[in-house]
């Protein structure tokens, strides 16, 4: 194995030995991506059933995004915001348009958009709503995967992602997901709540999809109370749940929309933060920035990104892939295998659930089998298995994944 794998075994020991250890990848090496396909160092194909986190939607080393970016790259790459570019307006308006917003602020990580957001929502709450200085809080969902800042983490319930990393930020209530009531009881017992930050789809805590209503119902009570609606899209945005936003799902439109990820087709870090004049008008000179974010390749592929998203119909693709998917899962594993308890999701964005507790250590095993069948996904926790493939996917490739994933699992179960 090890000798057969010897390019393979070299590219994880240089990591092992020079890298920090903050990941535990699974055990493949990808030299090569090309649309829904990722190749080893080997050589050996696969299937992406990741796409980096759902940031890879428009496929691999799309032509027209690498075109975009291979132009730009030679004729301007970064001047930082000191200085005006001739691609920044032009990406604000594209974007703005694109997504139904005011105002757009650039930034390169969802997890730096996360951040935007909630400094967005805090200003505001003090400078619009008449909030003390200090005493603004931001509602948050137990469960939420947000990023990995010290701010972000502080309001995380995940302990390896936390734990001495204090002293945490102040300032964030966390309720129950999914839960109404909660959120409007913690919303009349706090009179400082400026903000309600949630996603859409619980994507890392294990594609949770909420409660038919949840976001319009959510929506309102946010609404009433005076309260921003923060949508975190940056793994569901683009397409991934059958729609553009995952919000568009229930005809919500955040106060603050983040997206990230799929923003780029995965090509560059790109994200942004979105919202009403009123809202972002609140950011002056000085208060808030980035070096790269806004940058002319940043601009330059975010647009050939979605261009790509309209000119090949991903929404519409996702949802009916999605449906698709999660039907044969349900007839030829949920129903067949004692191993799986359930599909779920929305679009191309799901997740199956395995037997077993959360510990365990069956999804990861079930990776390494698929890897070995050709097909690379990655479990969210020790019993459940994300499957978020490149939207770009035929319906005769997806039903061979299927194939795929029904004969790993069953030939596990044995
Ligand atoms: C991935 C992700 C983030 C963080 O994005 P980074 O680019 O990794 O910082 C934030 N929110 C959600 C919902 C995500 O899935």
């Amino acid at each position: 194995m090890i000798s057969e794998n010897k390019l393979s075994q070299q590219a994880i020991d240089l990591e092992n030995e020079y890298g920090a250890h903050n990941y535990h990848p699974l055990p493949v090496v990808l030299s090569k991506g090309e649309g829904v396909f990722v190749w080893d160092v080997e050589g050996k194909r696969y299937y992406d059933f990741l796409s980096a986190y759902s940031a890879v939607n428009q496929g691999h080393c799309h032509p027209a995004i690498i075109g975009a970016l291979k132009t730009q790259a030679e004729s301007l790459t970064l001047t930082s915001r000191a200085f005006y570019s001739d691609m920044l307006g032009k990406y604000e308006q594209f974007v703005t348009n694109y997504f139904g917003f005011d105002k757009v602020l650039p930034m390169n990580t969802g997890a730096e958009a996360v951040e935007t957001a909630i400094k967005l929502c805090r200003k505001y709450a003090y400078e619009k709503k008449g909030i003390a200085e200090n005493e603004a809080q931001i509602i948050v969902c137990k469960n939420n995967f947000h990023g990995r800042t010290t701010t972000i983490i502080s309001f995380s319930n995940d302990e390896v992602a936390r734990k001495n990393f204090g002293p945490y930020t102040s300032g964030f209530l966390k309720i129950d997901y999914d839960n109404l009531e909660a959120l409007e009881e913690t919303i009349k017992a706090n009179k400082n709540v400026a903000g309600f930050l949630v996603e859409p789809i619980q994507g890392e805590a294990g594609v949770y999809v909420p409660s038919e209503g949840y976001l319009t119902k959510a929506k309102e009570i946010c609404e009433k109370h005076g309260v921003l609606f923060i949508a975190d899209e940056v793994q569901t945005g683009v397409a991934r749940t059958g729609q553009l936003l995952a919000v568009n799902h229930e005809n919500v439109k955040p106060d603050i929309l983040i997206l990230g990820k799929a923003l780029s087709g995965g090509v560059y870090p790109v994200s942004a933060v979105f919202s009403s004049s009123e809202i972002m008008d609140v950011i002056r000179p000085g208060q808030h920035g980035s070096t790269f974010g806004g940058n002319p390749l940043a601009c330059a592929v975010a647009i050939a990104a979605l261009n790509v998203v309209t000119d090949e119909n991903l929404a519409e693709k996702a949802e009916e892939l999605g449906q698709l998917f999660r039907s044969e899962i349900n007839t030829r594993l949920v129903e067949k295998s004692k191993f799986v308890s359930l599909v779920r999701g929305k679009g191309l964005l799901n997740a199956i659930v395995i037997n077993d507790d959360e510990d365990s250590s069956t999804a990861w095993d079930i990776c390494i089998k698929l890897r070995d069948n050709g097909l690379l996904a990655k479990p969210t926790h020790g019993n459940i298995i994300r499957f978020a493939p490149p939207l770009v996917m035929t319906k005769e490739q997806l039903l061979e994944c299927v194939s795929i994933i029904e004969s790993t699992i069953l030939e596990f179960e044995n």
